[in-house]
C-alpha cells in the first residue's frame, strides 16, 4: 500500500536520478554479500502500554536493537533480509548502493487495514517520527493476508516496489512504465482498469461469451478470468503503481520461472517489462558499484 495523500505533496520535489542515489555505506564494502539488517522497532511503539499489542502471534513485549530479539521481530528480520538477497540477485541492492538504503520499521501503529507502507509524503505524520521512503509494517503484525497464500516476504515485496519509486523516481518517468501500466506511477486514479474495461464490454468476442454463461456467478467468473489474464491480482486494478507493486512482487518471487504465466498475457507482458527495467536498473547499479570501488582503492 502506498499512503500518500497527495496534498503532503509539495511541488517542485526535485528527482533523484539513479547514479545519485547517496552512498551513505563505506563504499569498500562493495564486494562483500550483503550484510543482513535488523530492523526496528519505531521510537513511538514504546508509547504504548505492551499490554495493547494484540494479534494471535505478536507477544506481548516490544523489541528494541538492545533487547533479546523477539520470535516475531525474528521473523520480519528473516523476511526482510530474504527480500533483500532476492533484491540483490536482481541486481537492485548491493552493500551501500541502491535499495539498500530502504530500511523496514515495525510501526507504534495498528494496522487500518494495511499490510504493510511506504509514505511518498509523511506531511502531519512527521511528529510521529514517520520518514517518507522507509517501509512501514504495524504493529499488530501479522493479520489477515489480502489473499490467502500471501505472505510476510509478499507484503516486503510489495513495498519494496514502492520504496523503489520513492529512492528514484526519475526511473519510473521513463517510457517503459506508462508503456507498461498504462498511465504514470503517480496517477492514482484506476485510469487502466477503467480503460481495459471498457475495451473488454467492447469486444464482441468477450460479449457472445458472457452471453454463454448461464449464471449470473457464472457471467462474474468469466470476467473475473478475463481480469486476471491482465491484472496480476485484483488489488493491481487500484492504480498503476499498485498494479506495478503487486507485479514487482510477483516478479521477485517468481524471477525464475515466470513462464508460468505465459498463460495470462497481459501478466505476462508486464512481468516481463518488469525484469527487463530491473535490468537496466541491475546494469547502472553494478556500474556505479564499481566506480565506487574504483576510486576508493585507486
Ligand atoms: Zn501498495
Amino acid at each position: 500500500m502506498l499512503l500518500t495523500s497527495r496534498a503532503f505533496r509539495t511541488s517542485g520535489k526535485a528527482p533523484t536520478p539513479l547514479l545519485g542515489i547517496p552512498v551513505y555505506f563505506p563504499a569498500f564494502h562493495v564486494e562483500a554479500l550483503v550484510s543482513p539488517k535488523q530492523t526496528e522497532v519505531s521510537r513511538d511503539a514504546a508509547k504504548y502500554p505492551a499490554g495493547e499489542l494484540k494479534g494471535s502471534v505478536f507477544p506481548a513485549f516490544f523489541h528494541s536493537p538492545e533487547n533479546s530479539p523477539s520470535p516475531v521481530m525474528a521473523n520480519v528480520d528473516r523476511a526482510y533480509n530474504h527480500v533483500r538477497q532476492e533484491l540483490a540477485e536482481v541486481g537492485l541492492l548491493s552493500d551501500g548502493l541502491y535499495l539498500d538504503a530502504v530500511e523496514l520499521v515495525v510501526s507504534g501503529d495498528k494496522s487500518e487495514g494495511e499490510r504493510g507502507y511506504v509514505f511518498e509524503q509523511v506531511g502531519h505524520y512527521a511528529k510521529w517520527g514517520y520518514r517518507p521512503g522507509v517501509i512501514y509494517l504495524p504493529r499488530d503484525l501479522p493479520h489477515q493476508p489480502r489473499k490467502p497464500g500471501m505472505t510476510l516476504c509478499d507484503t516486503i515485496r510489495h513495498e519494496y516496489a514502492h520504496a523503489w519509486f520513492f529512492h528514484d523516481p526519475s526511473f519510473f518517468r521513463d517510457d517503459w512504465f506508462v508503456r507498461t501500466f498504462g498511465t504514470s506511477y503517480s496517477n492514482c486514479n484506476a485510469t487502466p482498469y477503467n480503460t481495459w474495461r471498457r475495451i473488454l464490454k467492447r469486444n464482441p468476442e468477450y460479449q457472445a461469451g458472457k452471453k454463454r454463461c448461464r449464471s449470473e456467478r457464472g457471467q462474474l467468473r468469466y470476467f473475473y478470468g478475463h481480469l486476471l489474464s491482465e491484472f496480476i491480482t485484483d488489488y493491481a486494478t487500484t492504480n498503476a503503481s499498485e498494479d506495478f507493486a503487486e507485479t514487482f512482487m510477483f516478479f521477485l518471487k517468481y524471477r525464475r520461472s515466470l513462464d508460468r504465466f505465459v498463460n495470462r498475457p497481459g501478466v505476462y507482458r508486464k512481468l516481463k517489462s518488469v525484469e527487463r527495467a530491473v535490468a537496466v536498473a541491475g546494469k547502472r547499479v553494478k556500474q556505479l558499484a564499481e566506480r565506487t570501488y574504483r576510486s576508493r582503492t585507486a
